[in-house]
């Protein structure tokens, strides 16, 4: 993969929203068909979600709903509530997919069920949980 050069990215986004100097996320950053994770930094839970859209375009959607305190996302709603701050800057990429929408979804599920996650409703994802001993961790 080439390298992304991250001049560009750090003049999209407010230095003080994402701190990409600590991170080496800016390689994922253009990727898209995605499931992603976002820590929390005062928790060990992190947001798990989806998308088929680079994943800085994602992220900065997180950012804003913070920011905006916009508790339709379960990234702020758990800042508001917790009063806990999100690791944007730790915020990566965790499994990827070409297939189709319904295998990214699948994938996503697999990981909030062995993750310690602050997402939202996720009741009507179905994951069968016999798999759970055969998936890998986000925390390795
Ligand atoms: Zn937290």
């Amino acid at each position: 993969m080439a390298l992304i050069p991250g001049s560009k990215l750090k003049s999209s986004l407010k230095s003080s929203d994402i701190n990409l100097n600590a991170t080496n996320t800016n390689n994922d950053l253009k990727r898209s068909n995605i499931v992603y994770c976002i820590p929390c930094s005062d928790c060990d839970k992190c947001y798990i979600g989806l998308s088929r859209r680079p994943f800085e375009v994602r992220l900065k959607e997180h950012v804003r709903s913070v920011k905006n305190r916009d508790l339709d996302y379960a990234t702020a709603a758990h800042v508001v509530s917790e009063g806990h701050t999100l690791s944007f800057d730790r915020a990566r990429v965790i499994d990827s997919s070409n297939i189709n929408y319904n295998h990214l979804a699948y994938l996503e599920a697999t990981h909030i069920i062995s993750n310690p996650v602050f997402n939202g409703n996720t009741a009507w994802r179905n994951t069968n949980h016999m798999w759970l001993p055969f998936l890998p961790s986000v925390a390795r």
